[in-house]
């Protein structure tokens, strides 16, 4: 199939080389010059495990291509919208003018549809309702493009497999049945293969596959920030939450998955879906229905104050002066996403009451150079936690998890270790000479 994806970002960059992968033919559009031009040389401009190889394999097989001329979308069978939609400034909702905008070059560029309908599909987050504003504006447009809602489950750090094979596909279709089929038949011919290997397929109504997403990622944002609670009276009491989480874990109506306590989540969708979940709620009367999600917030934010205070308090008091060492920085590994990362967060909060801090991350070190000139970024770990008052990690790259407590013991002045993801052996640190301090391990500030 011809299909466009508007917006290469790491969620339509992905989507665009996995349907080349696919066998379609794909062309990505972007209004930033230096991201399309780095995919256009079949060069990723992030950090995404398994990405640079689907890109180099489409963009060398002729498939795959990308542009900043949105005439180029013209004679696509399927656009797919991917742009952001990010948290607006100082409020909860989304920023909806990137959506509104690919509407409009959609509108203007794509084929009338004279012989079938052109097929609109949405795979950005958005608020509910939004959809059938879209629909409707495409039944005012003159040409016949259908819409249809297919939310994005990806996860950075497995965005290719999750793409390839992900573990359900929703479509959100128009109540008009004619169109509702037209539209399910075009995605069933785009995702055969897919559909092939018996994907769990959900089909539903606008509304419900737009809340499908956010309430997704509302129930995974409470999760975490429901074992980040027990963390507080884990801390309060002496017990330890990582076993409270395995012993919890084992019941199978709560599952292991996300019940990792540490710092709390962060990245470019969790924290600003459930806000623009709850503003949406409140523009429709309902948000009653949506309060617990401002105290999943809270919880989530008061982690990061939790770190420092934690990191004032292991260094004596005051952090002023204090040399300490953060190893992570995005907001989760295998992915240099640095938007509202706790990692970052934390640092800046550090530096802010003084801290002389030192970064490393292995995917983001020259992002954090280029955003953040004023903190100290070396290249090596070992330069980051040499003479260090406590070293952090923030991170839970494999790189740190994996790290011999022994090989920088000798590097740091004093031998603080913070595991803000909770993810080394206590005793294997302590075996080696360290103090450790988990978060919600039992050690009360
Ligand atoms: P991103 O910021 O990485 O990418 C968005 C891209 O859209 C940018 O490259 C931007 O330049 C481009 N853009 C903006 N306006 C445009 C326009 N008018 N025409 C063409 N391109 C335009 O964001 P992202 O992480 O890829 O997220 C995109 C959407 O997908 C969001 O709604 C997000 O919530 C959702 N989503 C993201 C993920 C994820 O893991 N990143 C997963 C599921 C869903």
């Amino acid at each position: 199939m011809r299909i466009s994806v508007i917006g290469c970002g790491y969620l339509g960059a992905v989507h665009a080389a996995c349907m080349a992968e696919l066998g379609h033919d794909v062309v990505g559009l972007d209004v930033d010059e230096d991201k399309i031009a780095k995919l256009a040389a079949g060069v990723a401009p992030f950090h995404e495990p398994g990405f640079d190889a689907v890109l180099k394999r489409g963009v060398e097989s002729g498939r795959l291509g990308f542009t900043t001329d949105p005439a180029a979308i013209a004679d696509a069978e399927i656009h797919f919208i991917a742009v952001g939609t990010p948290q607006l400034s100082g409020r909860l909702g989304a920023d909806m003018s990137y959506v509104a905008q690919a509407v409009r070059t959609i509108i203007e560029h794509a084929e009338p549809g004279t012989e079938r309908p052109v097929l609109v599909a949405g795979k950005s987050t958005v608020p509910v309702g939004t959809a059938q504003l879209i629909s409707d504006e495409f039944d005012g447009s003159g040409k016949n493009l259908v819409l249809a809602w297919n939310p994005e489950f990806l996860r950075e750090g497995y965005a290719v497999k999750d793409t390839l094979h992900p573990d359900r596909i929703v479509y959100g279709l128009p109540d008009d049945v004619a169109k509702g089929e037209a539209a399910r038949e075009v995605l069933n011919q785009c995702y055969a293969t897919m559909l092939e290997a018996e994907t769990p397929l959900v089909v539903a109504n606008y509304p419900t596959a737009e809340l499908v997403k956010v309430a997704a990622n509302s129930f995974l944002a409470t999760k975490i920030s429901f074992i980040n609670a027990m963390a507080d009276l884990c801390d309060a009491t002496g017990g330890d939450v990582t076993r409270l989480a395995e012993a919890i874990g084992y019941d199978d109506r709560i599952g292991p998955k996300f019940l990792q306590a540490g710092i709390g989540f962060g990245g470019g969708c969790l924290p600003k879906d459930i806000r623009a979940f709850m503003a949406r709620a409140g523009e429709l009367g309902v948000d009653e229905a949506l309060t617990f999600l401002r105290e999943v917030d809270t919880i989530n934010l008061r982690r990061r104050d939790h770190a420092v205070r934690l990191a004032e308090e292991v260094v004596g008091g005051s952090l002023s002066g204090k040399k300490i060492a953060v190893l992570g920085i995005t907001f989760k590994p295998d992915t240099d996403d640095l938007r509202d990362s706790p990692a970052l967060d934390i640092a800046s909060k550090l530096w802010a009451a003084g801290a002389d801090l030192a970064i490393v991350d292995p995917a983001a070190g020259d992002k954090l150079r280029e955003r953040r000139p004023d903190l100290r970024v070396p290249e090596t770990l070992e330069e980051a936690v040499t003479d260090a008052d406590a070293v952090m990690i923030l991170t839970q790259w494999r790189d740190f998890v994996d790290l011999d407590p022994t090989s920088i013991r000798d590097l740091v002045a004093a031998p603080n270790i913070i595991d803000g993801r909770n993810v080394l052996d206590p005793k294997r640190w302590s075996d080696a000479g360290w103090n450790y301090y988990g978060m919600g391990r039992g050690v009360s500030i």
